[in-house]
């Protein structure tokens, strides 16, 4: 069973402190929350968490009713595949600025990596909600944090704890070291966006069914009009 952080006491107590992090926050009741649920939830969990005060006995039984959920197995060994690799940089953030500190966060992570010239994927959740399935698969939580980055297939952290090595040297010392350098320039394809508009619909999600005479969604792209860059994602 893949499971980051459950072997770091550490980073485990550090996530879950994080107002946006909280495994017994009340579960949607749409069945797919997207993106918009994560960032809302931002914002509600501290006052969700100083409500509840869940235990630790609380988050325990939480965790282990989302490990028997479905939804979260079937993905989860495509998600572990999709941060193995020896070395492998991945960061999940979001470019929205929709909470200032989720957004803050995640940029000042971005400017970390980039400083220290490694190869990073990065994983835009507010481009392609593929992504945050993805997280959820591996993090085993519906709403998690962001950003977090993972390296070698193991979680690191989230943006305290990416701030907190960098500024004790470790992360370029030991958590990056034998990371693929960053590549000289940014992709000729895509600009470094790693997304291009879909050429099937021109990036409307929509395309005309002869068929049916009405419009449908394009099973080209995602739920943005976009397809991820062949040359770099
Ligand atoms: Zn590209
Ligand atoms: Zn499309």
């Amino acid at each position: 069973m893949w499971s980051p952080w459950v072997r770091r006491s550490k980073g485990s107590a550090r996530l879950t402190q994080s107002p946006s992090f909280s495994l017994s926050a009340p579960s949607s009741t749409k069945d797919h929350p997207g993106i918009g649920a994560v960032l809302e939830d931002d914002a509600a969990a501290p006052a969700a968490a100083a409500a509840s005060a869940p235990s630790v006995l609380h988050r325990t039984r939480s965790a282990s009713k989302l490990r028997s959920c479905k939804s979260f197995a079937v993905g989860e060994a495509a998600a572990a595949a999709s941060v193995a690799g020896d070395r492998r940089v991945v960061l999940y953030f979001t470019s929205l600025r929709a909470v200032r500190a989720t957004f803050e966060g995640c940029r000042a992570v971005r400017t970390i990596l980039r400083g220290l010239r490694v190869a990073v994927d990065e994983r835009d959740v507010s481009m392609d909600a593929a992504y945050l399935s993805e997280l959820r698969a591996l993090t085993r939580v519906d709403r998690p944090p962001l950003p977090l980055l993972f390296v070698g297939g193991k979680l690191v952290g989230d943006a305290d704890e990416v701030r907190l090595l960098h500024e004790s040297g470790e992360l370029h010392r030991r958590v990056l070291a034998g990371a693929a350098p960053a590549p000289p320039a940014a992709c000729a394809s895509c600009g470094g966006s790693r997304f291009a508009p879909c050429g099937a619909c021109g990036g409307s999600h929509r395309r005309f069914s002869d068929k049916t005479g009405g419009f449908r969604v394009c099973a080209a792209c995602n739920e943005n009009g976009l397809v991820r860059c062949a040359a770099c994602s």
